[in-house]
């Protein structure tokens, strides 16, 4: 089995309300709420879930682009928050992120050229000459020739900007990279050439990913393990593409059985009502006002994450431990 390369341990994120008055609570909304994962080296771990149930925010914080309310990020054994500036710096190099919109982290007056070229002058890589020669390669690799270092952000497709935003991630040669909806803005067929464009080059660089997306069918198709939310929490963790270990968790369950093409279950689980407010999450199982297998136990006690078999982890009263 290959290393652990990063390990979230109770990870949350909490943005604090203005209150509305002297005599009114302080109130947060509970974006993530604690959260603990394992990403081996060479992984694809796949992180879904509604719309609002934390999976950017948990992105933005392994990339430090957020910084978490608590909990700790290891990165190579290391905790995160404990490195000196120049780890730190270190760091930033070995952590990219792919955003789900190219076009905004794109400066539209700049080349591409320069965009790709100013994380390797801030790192202070090579000369001009040999950034040049890093800046063409990687572009290559991305299936983009030399002649797109000339070119603005507006002359580019979607899929060229797609592209792009992939090589300014790799043209530090990280370890790790966060791929936050990459693929969600594109066209089917321009989805599917990034999407093998991403997996040859995880394979190539053995590079790791934490690949964040709400359609299930993209996320079975690329990882290696998958990672549920549900209101800021990971209510599952199970192996992809496995189909006797498909997902225990009633809410994976709904989600999966509405994608026609994914664990190709009998039963088609249609979620009710709709995700509950963040500020406020019901108490116990913070699924229970929707869970078509509720219980009492549900609306009091918290289910914790418990294995359940080999790469398996539920949170959920039905499972008990080692079933
Ligand atoms: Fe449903 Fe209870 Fe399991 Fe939550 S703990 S998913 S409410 S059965």
């Amino acid at each position: 089995m290959n290393r652990e390369l990063l390990k979230v341990s109770g990870l949350t994120k909490h943005y604090p309300l203005p209150r509305q008055g002297l005599m009114e609570k302080k109130q947060v909304v509970r974006a993530v709420d604690g959260i603990s994962f394992r990403i081996r080296e060479g992984e694809i771990f796949g992180l879904v879930g509604e719309s609002g149930c934390g999976k950017s925010t948990t992105g933005q914080m392994l990339v430090q682009l957020v910084k978490q309310t608590e909990g700790e990020l290891y990165f190579q054994g290391e905790p995160v928050s404990g490195l000196s500036e120049s780890r730190m710096k270190a760091l930033r190099r070995d952590i990219q992120i792919v955003f789900q919109d190219p076009y905004s982290s794109l400066n539209p007056k700049k080349t591409i050229g320069w965009t790709l070229e100013e994380p390797l002058i801030i790192h202070r890589i090579g000369d001009k000459l040999q950034r040049r020669k890093i800046v063409s390669e990687t572009l290559e690799q991305v299936g983009l020739d030399a002649s797109y270092m000339d070119r603005y952000p507006h002359e580019l497709s979607g899929g060229q900007k797609q592209r792009v935003g992939i090589a300014a991630a790799l043209v530090l040669e990280p370890k790790f990279i966060v791929i936050d909806e990459a693929v969600s803005a594109l066209d089917v067929s321009v989805q599917s050439q990034i999407l093998n464009l991403l997996k040859e080059l995880q394979e190539k660089r053995g590079l790791t990913y934490l690949f964040i997306s709400h359609d299930l069918n993209v996320v079975e198709y690329i990882s290696d393990r998958i990672g549920v939310m549900y209101l800021g929490k990971i209510v599952e963790i199970f192996e992809a593409g496995v189909a006797d270990k498909g997902p225990l968790h009633p809410y994976t369950r709904a989600l999966f059985s509405a994608v026609p093409d994914v664990h190709k279950r009998k039963e088609h689980a249609v979620l009710q009502g709709d995700v509950p407010n963040p500020i406020e999450p019901p108490g116990g199982c913070a699924f229970h006002p929707r869970c078509p297998a509720v219980m009492d136990i549900c609306r009091s006690e918290v289910p914790q994450l418990r294995k359940v078999g080999s790469g398996h982890e539920v949170s959920c009263h039905i499972y008990a431990e080692g079933e």
